[in-house]
């Protein structure tokens, strides 16, 4: 049997894509080793909003040579689809596909010898307008179900709709095919992935036979689904977030309190910059409906520091209209110039320096957040899917809002769901609880 092995960089959406692609390869006769492990062929899938995409790309495909040196080495991805060139230029890779070509990798398989020179076969990515479903399974204990892929917007720093497309999303009847077909696989937790997710359906209206479908039409068709204990909403922008979707997701079983929202920045005038489509106040109007609905609930936030034109001022905008939301923690990101997009030419460009201060603020902030969001529940009852990792005796798993807990570990709760008390937090930042142990006996 060949052998073929995976890494991927980035999104859950690209896990669930490497897993997919991973699933044909087996079908067709490979056996998936670890990217560790001598291999035929190694796929690495690659995204583009990290700022050293190409260091870490190179780093990769030599370390995969180190193991097997006659190795067929294909790159595929974001950063595939955005420099085909400069990716066919790192030595050692022998393919290179676009967008549209990913999933039909295992055709362009002949002989596997090594190229002298990559072969590149990747498209304008205006043709790369089909949806490909795909969900990752086997490397986690949740799995990441892609009901949508591509973005309509233009936010001015991103590179995104240049490497993926149009948005376009699946059918509401193939993600509940999808949705069925993973609970067989004793999978208790599936969390919905996208790009713009809050945009599925909105491909439905261009296909004139296609019913208009919405993505609430395709949360309360999920939320019908036997086996599947748990749903989790992996990132929605705000102003996709319908107070509707909130309303259901609060009166629902499977769809767990945990939202995950970009803002970007916290000053209206650098929102207006990055071409977001809100404003703060309607972020702020979001997270009452949420807090007002479900108090319980976890509330996460992506935001980029060190935006051109952001001034002290305006940073400490963003800081304090932070510090004032009842949310839970923040993902910050420093801005990066990213080639092709509109803010890699505006003025006022802040050092970076600067924009590294500024990201550690909000990350100090951040951690503030979480410990008073934990801190909130402790002595409650939630209940908790526990991971397979075994970490110095300890074993982790997260509550419905995303609390992150830790016990010792037992071979018995992998991939259960338990109930808990939560007890106290712990020096690593999870919380340790105890498990009701009547239900642990039985
Ligand atoms: S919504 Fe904006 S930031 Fe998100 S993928 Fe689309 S263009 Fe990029």
């Amino acid at each position: 049997m060949k052998k073929v092995a995976f890494h991927t960089l980035g999104c859950k959406l690209n896990f669930s894509e490497t897993s997919t692609i991973a699933r044909l390869f087996q079908e067709n006769g490979y056996q998936k080793v670890d990217f560790s492990q001598p291999s035929d062929v190694y796929v690495i899938n690659t995204c583009s909003v990290t700022a050293n995409a190409d260091k870490e790309c190179k780093q990769i495909v030599k370390s995969a040579l180190n193991v097997s040196p006659d190795a067929f080495v294909v790159v595929v991805g974001c950063y595939a689809q955005l420099k085909p060139e400069e990716i066919s230029n790192i030595e050692g890779v022998d393919l290179v596909l676009g967008a549209s070509e990913k999933f039909k990798l295992l055709n362009y398989l002949n002989d596997l010898q090594k190229k002298s020179k990559a072969e590149i076969y990747s498209c304008e990515i205006e043709e790369a307008n089909f949806f490909v479903d795909s969900y990752s399974f086997g490397d986690r204990t949740r799995v990441f179900l892609k009901v949508q892929d591509g973005c309509d917007y233009n936010c001015s720093f991103c590179t995104i709709p240049l490497a993926r497309g149009s948005s376009r999303s699946d059918t509401i009847l193939n993600a509940v095919k999808n949705a069925n077909e993973i609970a067989t696989q004793d999978v208790k937790e599936i969390v919905l992935t996208g790009v713009n997710l809050g945009d599925f359906g909105n491909n439905s209206s261009k296909e004139g036979n296609r019913k208009q479908e919405t993505f609430l039409d395709l949360v309360k068709e999920l939320d019908q689904v036997e086996g599947i204990e748990r749903f989790r909403i992996s990132s929605i922008e705000p102003n996709l977030l319908k107070n509707e979707t909130i309303e259901f997701v609060s009166m629902s079983q499977k769809f767990v309190p945990h939202f995950h929202i970009p803002l970007q920045s916290g000053s209206n005038k650098i929102l207006k910059a990055m071409r977001r489509r809100y404003m703060r106040e309607l972020y702020s109007d979001r997270v009452s409906t949420i807090k007002s609905l479900m108090p319980h609930c976890c509330i996460g936030v992506d935001v980029i520091v060190g935006f051109p034109g952001e001034t002290d001022e305006d940073f400490l905008d963003t800081y304090n209209f932070l510090n004032g939301l009842d949310i839970s923690y923040l993902h910050v990101f420093t801005y990066s110039e990213r080639d092709n997009t509109d803010a890699i030419s505006h003025t006022n460009v802040v050092p970076i320096a600067i924009r590294k201060k500024r990201n550690k603020m909000l990350r100090i902030l951040s951690a503030k957040k979480l410990r008073h969001f934990y801190e909130q529940h402790l002595g409650t009852t939630r209940t908790v899917l526990f991971e397979g990792d075994n970490k110095d005796g300890f074993m982790h798993g997260f509550t419905e809002n995303y609390v992150k807990v830790k016990t010792p570990y037992s071979p018995a709760l992998v991939n259960q769901l338990k109930d808990v008390v939560l007890k106290e937090l712990d020096a690593d930042g999870s919380v340790l609880v105890d498990l009701l142990v009547e239900e642990f006996v039985s």
